[in-house]
């Protein structure tokens, strides 16, 4: 099943559930408006190369659209659709006023020089810069981008429009990033834990997590969990994997993959077969590497209680309904990863406001945020009697249609946002 497929299946279970109208149904399925655009730039051998690049821009019934900008070779256009219409449901489940877009250029980042990936990022916003901006579209760092790019993309649309910092979030601090953006989804993911786990009357110091993937997600949330005397018992990279019953000791860890690169040659515990992972003996398994990894095939052997879906659409239709059959509970990924888009909205706050939080004021406020969603989230989950996944989805689609319809859904100017 594609990416968009699984996102589509999952809105059209809780719309259904919520009686939606179908026509309404299908305009919030379908994105706003797909921008594909060539990209024609000098390489450094004095050559000319054309990249293609993209945006989708999903909904913005609730607020500018946003979500990330990726560059990869195969940037595969079904999953960034998919992606476009999970960040709609993700800012309403978190409830910040935007609405969900993606976007990406088909490159290898790394096989191109610093000069040429400034000057394909300049070429880019060239052409797009009308149709992105603090109140329209507001780009992110994704696979392949990172603070950097998003720097380049402020000084070339601020060429057009004066200095605008709030058109991209994930800057560095220097150009008005935020306090705690690095960490952000990790520590919402921590957050979406903690609340699950005073709900389930369960203490993370005597629980066990396995955590796929030990990039800027996994990695934070290890860390997070570490400090919180809960035992990571096993980490994956693309690498390898490694296992300690006993309990990983995150921060060497973190050493050592400063300096190896992968998570694979610790010495203080087992390597493992990577895969394994998904299926060791644990409390908690957290994926936070790829989409789709959980499935009909090892469903099955998953062994832990609690899913948490660090990754965005690491679990297919199959195993989720096999999960919810078993009696497992799985925190979605509209709701469990959203701490980046939060401390992003925070960023475009404060470069809004021209005025800067400290990190205390991040935290507490992200934490307050998270609080709040998974309060409702597990509120309809417990009233309409289905998994928080099914209710997330209800809680963000009953957002989005109600500020659609009080926007006004018969109106002309409604039909041609939606052309
Ligand atoms: P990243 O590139 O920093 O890290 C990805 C990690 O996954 C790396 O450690 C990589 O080695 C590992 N990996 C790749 N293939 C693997 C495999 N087959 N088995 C095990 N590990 C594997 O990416 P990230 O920013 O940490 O994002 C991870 C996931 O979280 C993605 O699904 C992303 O869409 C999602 N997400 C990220 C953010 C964010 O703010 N970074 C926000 C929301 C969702």
């Amino acid at each position: 099943m594609k990416a968009s497929e699984a996102t589509n299946f999952y809105f059209q279970k809780a719309a259904k559930e919520l009686r939606m109208q179908g026509q309404l149904e299908r305009i919030l399925m379908l994105p706003k408006r797909e921008i594909k655009v060539e990209v024609v730039v000098e390489l450094d051998n004095g050559e000319v190369s054309s990249f293609r690049g993209f945006r989708v821009q999903h909904d913005s019934s609730r607020g500018p659209m946003k979500g990330g900008l990726r560059y990869h070779p195969e940037v595969d256009y079904d999953e960034v659709c998919s992606l476009a219409s999970l960040m709609t449901w993700k800012t309403a489940v978190v409830n910040i006023p935007y609405g969900g877009a993606k976007g990406g250029i088909s490159c290898d980042a790394g096989k191109l020089s610093h000069q040429e990936l400034q000057r394909i990022t300049r070429a880019f916003v060239d052409q797009i810069h009308d149709l992105i901006g603090p109140q329209l579209d507001i780009p992110a760092p994704d696979m392949g981008t990172n603070g950097q790019t998003m720097a380049w993309i402020v000084d070339q649309y601020s060429k057009y429009h004066g200095w605008t910092p709030a058109v991209v979030t994930g800057k560095p601090l220097e150009l008005g990033g935020s306090e705690g953006r690095e960490a952000a989804t990790g520590q919402g993911v921590f957050y979406a834990i903690e609340a699950l786990m005073h709900d389930e009357q369960k203490n993370i110091a005597d629980l066990t997590f396995a955590i796929q993937g030990f990039g800027n997600v996994g990695s934070f949330v290890a860390r997070f969990i570490h400090d919180a005397g809960g035992k990571v018992v096993a980490v994956s990279d693309a690498g390898g994997a490694i296992l300690n019953q006993m309990g990983i000791d995150i921060p060497a860890l973190m050493a050592h993959y400063q300096s190896a690169g992968t998570v694979s040659g610790f010495t203080h515990a087992e390597p493992m077969q990577r895969d394994l992972l998904l299926t060791i003996d644990c409390d908690v398994l957290i994926p936070a590497a790829l989409g789709g990894v959980l499935t009909a095939e090892n469903c099955k052997d998953v062994k832990a209680q609690y899913i948490i879906e660090a990754a965005n659409g690491p679990t297919t239709p199959e195993a989720d309904e096999y999960f919810r059959s078993v009696g497992k509970i799985l925190v979605p990924d509209i709701f469990a990863n959203a701490g980046g888009v939060v401390v992003s909205y925070f960023e475009w706050v404060q470069n809004i406001q021209q005025f800067r939080w400290r990190l205390d004021r991040v935290n507490m406020e992200l934490k307050a945020t998270m609080l709040d969603a998974y309060r409702e989230v597990r509120a309809i989950a417990k009233s309409s009697n289905c998994c928080l996944r099914t209710a997330a989805f209800q809680l963000a689609i009953t957002r989005v249609a109600s500020a659609t319809a009080l926007r006004g859904l018969e109106t002309d100017s409604f039909c041609m946002i939606k052309t």
